[in-house]
């Protein structure tokens, strides 16, 4: 079963919207599991500090290394095999690709950041894998990583209903979804295209490829280069 552990100073921000809908539904059905935990429950001093002042001067806070260690290390052991990821603006970008993948795996571990980041040698002692959810930057990690949890839970098998409905959608085969239509059949003036309530199934078909391709190259060229 997918299992993922949150490290975060707001674990009462989850499930949050992981709890809803088809996610929430597939977490009471058992098919995934979520722990968020309290990266000051692993402080040691009085005060349960878990940042300092940065070295070298600056503004802001960063988290401190041994106790995020340490929180690591009692969530997921060095036998644990899932991911350690931290939410980063300085990570790679995610894909549907990344996100395929850890659906498959047994679960991760994702460190949520706050002030400045996390200090740089807790990352490279515990190999965090440094993922961003885009090029912008958020005051913290737990929507971030409530992102790339709902993009992954979606594709546990069992989670989402139709599975078929997938193979068709946004970035699963490199080109944005074709457009949808509903009723009524005129909307302020507007028809379905005729063709969509033609019954005429390879020509739908075809359509909604060339729909996809002429979305792709006008809004992400960049997805047909690669
Ligand atoms: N000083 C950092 C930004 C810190 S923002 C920098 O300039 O790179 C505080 C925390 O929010 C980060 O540690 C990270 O966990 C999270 N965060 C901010 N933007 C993010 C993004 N685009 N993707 C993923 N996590 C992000």
């Amino acid at each position: 079963m997918f299992s993922a552990d949150i490290i975060t100073l707001f674990p009462d921000l989850f499930p949050g919207p992981l709890g809803a809908s088809v996610l929430g539904r597939g977490m009471a059905d058992g098919l995934w599991t979520l722990k968020a935990h309290h990266l000051r429950d692993f402080a040691t001093d009085r005060h349960r500090t878990v940042d300092d002042t940065p070295s070298g001067g600056g503004a802001g806070m960063v988290l401190k290394p041994d106790i995020l260690g340490k929180a690591i290390d009692t969530i997921a052991p060095a036998s644990d095999p899932r991911p350690r990821i931290l939410m980063s603006p300085r990570g790679k970008p995610l894909t549907q690709r990344r996100a395929h993948e850890l659906a498959t795996g047994a679960g991760a571990v994702i460190v949520c950041g706050r002030f400045e980041g996390v200090d740089q040698r807790v990352i490279d002692a515990r190999h965090l894998e440094e993922i961003s959810i885009g090029d912008y930057v958020l005051a913290g990690g737990e929507v971030a990583a409530m992102v790339l949890l709902e993009a992954v839970v979606r594709l546990i098998p069992g989670v989402l209903g139709a599975l078929d409905s997938r193979d068709e959608e946004s970035f699963e085969n490199g080109l944005l979804e074709y457009p949808h239509y509903t009723r009524p059949q005129n909307f302020e003036g507007r028809e379905i295209p005729a063709i969509l309530t033609s019954g005429d199934h390879a020509r739908i078909a075809r359509w909604r490829h060339e729909q996809s391709l002429a979305l792709t190259k006008a809004r992400r060229p960049d997805l047909l280069k690669s």
